[in-house]
């Protein structure tokens, strides 16, 4: 069980047994920050343990402060399609950083940036921000704004159970990610947010994903009050959920009620195809969102569409929309770098497809052979393997998931130097970086770790 350089071996340390620095960091974090964390599920709690504090990433792997290397399924959760510290993005952003940080005025790499997402994308106009929750938030309120022009009435927007767009007030009612792990644990149905009035949350309605029927009568009913319905268009937030051709036609029926469709596409955008799931599901929204892997690992999101509709942004159009750090030349650099990369390589969807696909097949033989139920759902690079039995096709499927047994799992694999994300409910994401060596390297951990998930403690 090695791997082959440049991936150093893998810890032969016990698991747990070599934390110390990450304990001591963590200690030292939790007295100056909530949770000792940035960004809630990087804490572990739903599968309890250490999080292990990173010093260092490269191709497939990170390695902590305590010296031990790890098979990286994070990617940052979801930036890093080429893997860590590629040399394109490095060079760029380096290059970048010599000509100054930050301008507060126009620069180049923007423009560039943007006519290679527009052509990329097939869309007319985009505009940065500097995450995938300033691209919802505004995508949100530019879609009132011009469906409002008409039909001032159209106030609310809708989304689907489970379905994460970023942490903006009325994006908070019924959400997944770290919101639906922490609900797991709580046992509730309907997780949100405490600091979110009523009032904002009752601005968002709510219908269940891969539920045609209902978002159908949801639109008959109130059609004419809708300004827009925002959608992951393949779920990564729950666990990777897909959707179904119905469900897919039922969205695009929106259309036609005179609301706008946005694909939320910063997790699919640039990962499941060029075209993001856009691309690969024959998709044709009104306005999409990006972020992750737009910014190559440094912070950009973006949101664009039709120019009749992106024209009512700032400062052509009436609805205000803006940011110090929009557009910010090292981030620019390091989107524009890996764009390219993806572009100058497109058989890379090609190579992550076959990978993932083996690795969730390895995953249900292994499970089944260990006797523990799971269910693998898997598209593109993403994939998640539920703890449990039956199809999972929704919110409330998901949520039916073992969590301890999955603790106990992802523990082991931690162990065996597998850093997969620390809970149930997300999708893990394989890179460009990931090779054979590395899927043997994974589901020989993971037949440990099935024998560990079986053992109660
Ligand atoms: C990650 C994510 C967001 C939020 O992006 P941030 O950059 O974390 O604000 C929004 N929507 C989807 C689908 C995501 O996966």
């Amino acid at each position: 069980m090695t791997l082959p350089p440049p991936h150093p071996a893998p810890p032969d340390q016990a698991p747990g047994t070599s934390t110390a620095r990450s304990e001591a960091l963590f200690q030292r974090a939790q007295r100056v920050i909530p949770g000792g964390v940035n960004s809630p599920v990087r804490a572990f709690k739903s599968v309890g343990g250490t999080p292990r504090f990173i010093a260092s990433a490269n191709g497939a792997t990170l390695t902590d402060a305590d010296g031990q290397t790890y098979l990286d399924y994070i990617g940052s959760w979801g930036p890093m399609i080429l893997g860590h510290n590629h040399p394109a993005v490095r060079e760029a952003i380096v290059e970048a950083a010599q000509s100054g940080t930050s301008f507060g005025a126009p620069s180049e790499r923007e423009v560039l940036l943007a006519e290679l997402v527009t052509r990329l994308t097939g869309t007319e106009k985009v505009r940065f921000v500097s995450s995938g929750t300033e691209a919802t938030m505004s995508a949100l309120r530019l879609a009132r704004g011009f469906t409002g022009h008409s039909s001032p009435e159209r106030k609310y927007t809708v989304k689907f159970r489970g379905n994460y767009h970023g942490h903006a007030d009325a994006l908070l009612v019924e959400a997944g990610s770290g919101l639906m792990t922490n609900a797991a644990a709580l046992g509730q149905a309907a997780p949100s947010s405490a600091g979110v009035p009523p009032e904002y949350a009752a601005l968002t309605l709510v219908a269940d994903y891969n539920d045609p029927a209902g978002l159908d009568r949801l639109i008959q009913e109130r059609g004419h009050e809708i300004a827009a319905v925002i959608f992951e268009p393949v779920v990564g937030n729950a666990g990777v959920l897909i959707p179904s051709a119905e469900f897919l036609a039922a969205l695009h029926r929106v259309k036609a009620a005179g609301a706008l469709l946005i694909a939320d596409e910063v997790m699919t955008g640039f990962r499941l195809s060029l075209r993001g799931a856009s691309g690969l599901l024959n998709l044709e929204p009104d306005l999409t969102c990006w972020g992750k892997i737009i910014g190559g690992g440094l912070p950009v999101g973006a949101y664009g569409g039709r120019a009749e509709i992106m024209d009512f942004v700032s400062p052509i159009g009436p609805v205000y929309q803006a940011g110090t750090l929009s557009g910010n030349p090292l981030a620019m650099a390091a989107g524009l770098a890996t764009l390219r990369e993806l572009e100058r390589d497109p058989d890379i969807y090609t190579r992550l497809e076959r990978y993932t696909a083996a690795l969730g097949e390895g995953l249900t033989s292994l499970a089944a052979e260990a006797g523990l139920p799971l269910t693998v759902n898997q598209i593109g690079s993403m994939l998640t393997a539920f703890f449990l039995e039956g199809e999972v096709h929704d919110y409330g499927q998901a949520a039916r998931a073992d969590t301890a047994a999955f603790g106990r799992w992802f523990q082991a694999l931690l162990g065996a130097g597998v850093y997969w994300a620390p809970s149930q409910f997300e999708s893990i994401f394989v890179s460009g970086a990931h090779r054979e060596v590395d899927l043997d390297f994974t589901l020989t951990a993971a037949k440990q770790a099935f024998s560990a998930a079986k053992e109660r403690p």
